[in-house]
């Protein structure tokens, strides 16, 4: 089935300058960018996007984590494929860059643990953020873009990947 999800080249792959490698690895696979937009949050929305995360991380987890988020622009992205919610994540690696495998996104460009995060009180700087299931990416989608910033066109993966 065809999907879309939200993913955010976080402050980190800004200020790294890594926006175009990453980037290329969704355009390698076939998958399609449909909305596509540089943004500085507050702190209001980035509590938004991130709802859920005390609950299952703890609050320090989460002051870090919207710290983090807010540190420079971040690039946001809607992207189109075959079930790509978890092809992205496929893609995108585990959260914690040292269980990351070779590869992903994550496993090639950080390695923190989140023992030396936690131990250290720092973010696990891990480049990028994707919507994890279907209920979540509707929810991201539509709090990060307006009907009139996604678009509908074809690309070749179209006719030779899809
Ligand atoms: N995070 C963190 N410390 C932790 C756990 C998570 O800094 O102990 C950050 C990390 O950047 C992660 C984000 O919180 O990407 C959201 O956590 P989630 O469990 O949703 O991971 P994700 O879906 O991004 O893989
Ligand atoms: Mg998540």
């Amino acid at each position: 089935m065809i999907e879309r999800t939200l993913v955010l080249l976080k402050p980190d792959a800004v200020q790294r300058s890594l926006c175009g490698r990453i980037l290329s690895r969704f355009e390698d696979a076939g998958i399609k960018i449909v909305g596509m937009k540089m943004v500085w949050i507050d702190d209001k929305f980035a509590k938004t996007h991130y709802t859920g995360i005390a609950e299952r991380h703890g609050e320090r987890v989460l002051k870090n984590l919207v710290d983090y988020i807010k540190e420079a622009p971040v690039v946001a992205l809607v992207l189109e494929g075959v079930n790509v919610i978890d092809v992205v994540r496929k893609i995108v690696g585990s959260t914690y860059p040292n269980e990351s495998l070779p590869g992903t996104i994550r496993g090639d460009f950080c390695h923190i643990s989140k023992k030396y995060a936690n131990d250290n009180n720092k973010k696990v700087g891990n480049l990028i953020h994707a919507s994890e299931d279907k209920k979540s990416a509707e929810r991201e989608i539509s709090l990060w873009f307006s009907k009139s910033e996604l678009f509908n066109y074809k690309i070749v993966h179209d006719i030779h990947v899809i």
